[in-house]
């Protein structure tokens, strides 16, 4: 499956529950994991790849898993921290979340499960769920931390974040799909 890049439209729609979780719903969530997987991502939701439908996968702690339907029934706590987004390639910025959640989420075997989440998962959960409901993280963003991550060999990190408004990083996914070219972007 290919991962759909801001602004595509049905990353702003509310997606429609799962009525049933069948073979289809199965082989669906499957394939959900292994685009995640291939693309690097802690989390991806159906609407990434075109269906608006209310699953999302997650993998924060080296277990790739589907959830159906999932709902945050409560929240706690709050932290800020680094996030970005498989729809907007190069864009990463802080978003304040909870620290701790609780989610109720069908599993594939059908059965409804309650999941207990912190720290990252809690960031991811809050993220995926978020996309469900047409929600992006460019929505939530401290619009100052708001930048494109770039290759750099002489920082510690490896890589540098050039400073962008949530306006020309919106403009430049239009223009460009994604970050200018690094010509523009270093002049
Ligand atoms: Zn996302």
């Amino acid at each position: 499956m290919k991962v759909v890049v801001y602004p595509a439209p049905v990353l702003r729609k509310k997606c429609k529950a799962v009525t049933r979780v069948d073979k289809q719903t199965r082989a669906f969530a499957e394939e959900l994991k292994e685009t995640m997987l291939e693309a690097d991502g802690v989390g991806l939701a159906a609407p990434q790849v075109g269906e608006s439908l209310r699953i999302i996968a997650l993998n924060v702690d080296g277990h790739p898993r589907a959830y159906i339907n999932p709902k945050i029934v409560r929240r706690a706590g709050r932290q800020v921290g680094l996030e970005g987004c498989l729809s907007f390639p190069g864009l990463y910025g802080d978003v304040v979340r909870p620290e701790e959640v609780v989610v109720e989420a069908t599993k594939l075997n059908g059965k409804r499960a309650r999941v207990e989440a912190s720290g990252l998962m809690a960031r991811a959960f809050c993220h995926e769920v978020d996309h469900l409901d047409g929600k992006l993280f460019i929505d939530k963003v401290l619009e100052p931390t708001l930048g494109w991550l770039v290759e750099d060999d002489e920082s510690e990190e490896g890589y540098k974040k050039i400073k962008v408004s949530l306006e020309e990083a919106k403009r430049s996914f239009e223009k460009y799909g994604g970050m200018p070219p690094l010509e523009e972007l270093l002049n």
